[in-house]
């Protein structure tokens, strides 16, 4: 075990004091009188990652890839394995990864024990629905064998890493004709409402990635809709290029704030618009992890970092409810940066707690939020309850318990179903107090 060390999520925003641990087979055989967290390459923007006073279990060294059935494409590795680890492998032979997030530096754990999702929820459904099996060591009973039809396989996707830590993950792959996205652009909006980018995403389904960029704090709600589809390329895409840039230093306070803001937003805006291709072949590593291209790019955030806030409201209040957050935020005068759109289809997630619900989704960046930034989103998180909808753990710091209760009342069964010697800051916080749930 190392010695204590400070140590941050991706949002960085706040540090916690740490020991650490490095899976290796004897995973709980320590001493350890606290806690344990299972960590994968720390890529969540808050606490479900942190465990403030106690020890994290690393396991990024437990990385292997142990099997490939290149027929059906099924795949057996380690859980510390990344995303970038398999799709480098797997691509120039023909298989990619049938969910990936907006980064490719996140590990299999990881994506499972969030249930990630990407671009194509109306097609694939969240990552846990491409896992067949997984090892799981529990401080309890030992190492065991997980498979759909079990309890334990529904409480560890989406579990937070609370359920034990996974060691071996069987996956199915997707074929795909090469390593190219084929990407069309549209612009959309300009009326205050989000009826443009649903149109367009509605007339999409023959697209198996969809996504939007909507520029927040511009009253019309403006946006770009980007659509994909996996195509053949040049065999030089066949790997990413290496990171052109890393963010030097921390972006200065004084640049951070609603004018910077709105600035960044019309800029990109306007970038876009000029663009005269609007069909157009790129690597697909540029269509899903734009941002893995700029080093340590959480540092344009400033030391005091950032929020992601990531909600979800169903189909049927969608078109209302979603500009009347956003207007809301913008009314308070909240900064957002980068705000994503996107739609979940009607897939239902094998997690117990799956984020996901077949509905739309907004992610904004924020900068350190203040007290009044802090109590807007109280609000904002308050009318996404008050419609059906939840908020995203895997992006949360600052959630309360009585709304993360009320966003997930399923949330004892995964209490119940915790390993006993595994906890994290962002559990502890969030079930603080029990019952507190109107
Ligand atoms: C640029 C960027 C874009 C992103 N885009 C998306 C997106 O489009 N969609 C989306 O859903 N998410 C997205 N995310 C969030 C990210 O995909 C998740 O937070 C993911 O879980 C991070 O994985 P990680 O390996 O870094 O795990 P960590 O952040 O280290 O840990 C995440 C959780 O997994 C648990 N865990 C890790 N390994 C194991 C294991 N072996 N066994 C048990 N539990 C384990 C931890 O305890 C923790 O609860 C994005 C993040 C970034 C930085």
């Amino acid at each position: 075990m190392n010695p204590l060390s400070l140590d941050q999520p991706w949002g960085r925003g706040y540090s916690a004091l740490h020991t650490h641990a490095f899976a290796d087979g004897s995973s709980f055989a320590t001493n350890a009188t606290t806690s344990f967290l299972p960590r994968g390459l720390g890529r969540s923007y808050g606490d479900v990652c942190v465990n403030d006073g106690g020890t994290l279990l690393h396991t990024f060294r437990r990385d292997r890839l142990l099997s490939f059935d290149d027929v059906h494409g099924v795949l057996t590795c380690e859980a510390g394995a990344s995303l970038a680890d398999i799709a480098e492998a797997m691509l120039p032979y023909g298989w990619f990864l049938p969910v990936v997030p907006g980064t490719r530096y996140v590990t299999v754990g990881g994506a499972i024990a969030n249930d990630v999702h990407g671009k194509n929820h109306h097609h694939w459904g969240t990552f846990g629905k491409c896992v067949f099996e997984m090892k799981l060591r529990r401080s309890d009973v030992g190492l065991i064998d997980v498979e759909p039809s079990d309890a334990l396989f529904r409480t560890t996707i989406a579990g937070l890493g609370l359920t034990g830590l996974i060691e071996e993950v069987t996956l199915q792959l997707d074929c795909v004709p090469g390593p190219g996205i084929e990407q069309d652009t549209k612009l959309f909006g300009g009326d205050g409402t989000i009826d443009g980018y649903l149109a367009l995403d509605e007339a999409s389904n023959d697209w198996e990635y969809t996504v939007g960029w909507i520029d927040t704090l511009d009253p019309n709600l403006r946006g770009v809709f980007f659509r994909g589809r996996h195509c053949d390329g040049p065999n030089e895409w066949l790997a990413p290029q290496p990171a052109r840039l890393t963010m030097p230093m921390d972006a200065p306070r004084w640049l951070l704030g609603a004018w910077s803001a709105k600035t960044f937003n019309a800029l990109y805006y306007r970038a876009q618009a000029m663009r005269t291709a609007t069909r157009e072949t790129i690597p697909l590593w540029q269509f899903f992890f734009p941002l893995d291209a700029v080093n340590a790019w959480n540092r344009a955030y400033g030391k005091r970092g950032f929020v992601q806030y990531q909600f979800v409201v169903p189909t049927a209040a969608a078109r209302e409810t979603v500009p009347k957050i956003l207007t809301h935020l913008r009314e308070a005068q909240v900064a957002s940066y980068l705000a994503v759109i996107k739609t979940f289809g009607d897939n239902p997630s094998p997690g117990l707690m799956s984020f996901p619900m077949a509905g739309t989704t907004v992610a904004l960046d924020i900068p350190a939020p203040d007290e009044k930034d802090r109590r807007a989103l109280d609000r904002a998180d308050a009318m996404v309850a008050d419609v059906g909808g939840r908020v995203y753990p895997a992006k949360d710091a600052r959630m309360s318990a009585a709304m993360f209760q009320r966003f997930f009342p399923q949330w004892r069964e995964l209490e119940a179903a915790r390993d006993p010697a595994i906890s994290s800051s962002f559990w502890r916080r969030v079930t603080a107090s029990q019952d507190s749930a109107q």
